[in-house]
């Protein structure tokens, strides 16, 4: 039996993100007012889960899903926008790790999971504004060469063309900031509103008859004979199967499993509309860009020229209480010349971080029981594809699953007690790395 504690209630202090403002709440009217039974029951109202219940319903389950908030509460409703091929580590990272058969298949995953997402957009006409090109910007020395290396073994080991070396004068050229020593183009990743893409896709699993429960935490998870029982605030839900798809807000939902990932909190400004022409004076291409950094800086213009600027990391249960200035600081660093810019938004977003930086797939209750979590940051997509791959282990095809559930996973030493200052220290740690390196 799993309980669940109450954290996903810390965005409470926060005025409305951007993302909210851009568009109106799904506002599902289902209503869970009695005990029921259904073939699947997804918990979790972001990508993940939206995902998993549309491929489910679209396989002919009986599919409901529970939020404890709102569809897209989460980090899917407050991310950066990034839409990124690959994993949050690079491909000769992974090789060590996990062989090179393996690493090419994940490789191919990563493609595929931003091919999924841009057929969703167009085969429902979802309005979420994607655009084209995500720019790695190099801060220390060591990045030339490493970015040189990168686009080689690509080339040569994937057949991947999509990476692009940009000079110092080049760089400057595309972006007008005095930070960068080089720059790398991946034509293969795209940009987008990212709630936009959630609830449009939480649309579509309606159209396709999966029932809705906003407001609707769970709070335990108990295994009965052949069936999963989820007790919820409003009723008891009777379920073939259960997808756990909490990430950064799982809490002990799954026991210890809490112990395979660390939530960290990041933050994100969003300024006045600036106007396509000065926004094109910043970035010329209108790529997204994010640094090489530890703690990075991301960035990218919105579907109205705002300048939607992230960074700057907590690991606190509690929020900064000026996320305004917070980031405001890191963008100033960056383009001094927006000083003078009214900042319109301010809002964070909890993700989860595993030690290997990959995502933590598996199974539990006898299979009756799916979980994904911990994209580390790199999960827009990944999390789409994650749906994916759970509803064709739920229909019996486990093969692809597997290529991410074999994945071992190291857990935070000592567990729930230290994860926090374990991982303090190596903010600290990497902090220092990125201010001597600079
Ligand atoms: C500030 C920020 C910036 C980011 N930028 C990028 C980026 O640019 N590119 C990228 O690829 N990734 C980015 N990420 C990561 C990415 O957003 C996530 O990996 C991805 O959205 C995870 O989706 P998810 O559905 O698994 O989790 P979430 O979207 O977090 O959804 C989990 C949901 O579960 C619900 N929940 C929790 N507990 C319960 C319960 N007991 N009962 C019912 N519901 C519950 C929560 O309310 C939440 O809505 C960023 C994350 C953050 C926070």
């Amino acid at each position: 039996m799993f309980n669940k504690n109450q954290t996903y209630e810390q965005h409470d202090n926060e005025k409305i993100s951007f993302y909210r403002s851009s568009i109106d709440n799904l506002n599902s009217k289902d209503q869970l007012n009695s005990d029921i039974n259904v073939d699947v029951c997804v918990i979790g109202g972001g990508l993940t889960g939206i995902s998993s219940a549309l491929n489910l319903s679209k396989k002919g389950y009986s599919v409901v899903l529970c939020e404890a908030r709102q569809i897209g509460w989460g980090a899917s409703g407050r991310n950066g926008g990034q839409l990124g091929i690959g994993m949050r580590k690079d491909q000769f990272t992974i090789e060590k790790k996990l062989g090179i058969n393996h690493a090419k298949e994940l490789w191919n995953l990563g493609l595929e999971s931003v091919d999924e997402v841009k057929n969703l957009i167009k085969e429902h006409n979802i309005n979420c504004h994607i655009v084209n090109g995500v720019m790695s910007t190099a801060c220390f020395a060591k990045d030339i060469d490493e970015y040189k290396y990168e686009i080689e073994h690509m080339s040569k080991n994937y057949n991947f063309e999509g990476y692009k070396f940009y000079n110092k004068d080049e760089i400057r050229e595309e972006i007008d900031s005095k930070m960068y020593l080089a720059g790398m183009l991946n034509s293969g990743s795209y940009h987008l509103n990212p709630l936009k893409l959630t609830i449009g896709l939480a649309k579509v699993s309606k159209q396709n008859n999966v029932k809705i429960y906003e407001n609707t935490p769970v709070e335990k998870i108990h295994e009965i004979g052949d069936k999963v029982k989820i007790i919820t605030n409003k009723g008891v839900i009777k379920a073939n199967k259960v997808v756990v798809a909490c990430n950064g807000y799982l809490d002990s939902l799954l026991g210890s499993k809490k112990n395979k990932f660390i939530p960290i909190n990041n933050y994100i400004i969003a300024t006045e509309p600036l106007g396509e022409k000065k926004a094109k004076e910043i970035i010329k291409n209108n790529y997204a860009v994010s640094d090489t950094r530890f703690i990075i800086d991301y960035y990218r213009f919105s579907e109205d020229w705002r300048m939607i600027f992230g960074g700057g990391e907590t690991f606190t249960s509690n929020f900064v209480k000026n996320s305004k200035s917070f980031v405001t600081k890191r963008m100033l660093k960056v383009f001094p010349q927006l000083q003078n810019v009214k900042i319109d938004y301010s809002w964070g977003g909890t993700l989860a971080i595993t030690v290997n930086r990959l995502p933590h797939f598996g199974t539990l209750m006898n299979n009756k029981l799916s979980y994904a979590f911990g994209y580390s940051g790199h999960g827009l997509a990944l999390s789409v594809l994650a749906g994916k791959l759970i509803s064709e282990n739920i229909n019996g095809n486990t093969e692809r699953f597997k290529f991410f559930s074999d994945i071992n996973h190291m857990s935070i030493p000592f567990g729930s007690l230290f994860r926090r200052p374990v991982y303090s220290s190596a903010i600290l740690y990497y902090k220092i790395r990125d201010y001597l390196n600079s």
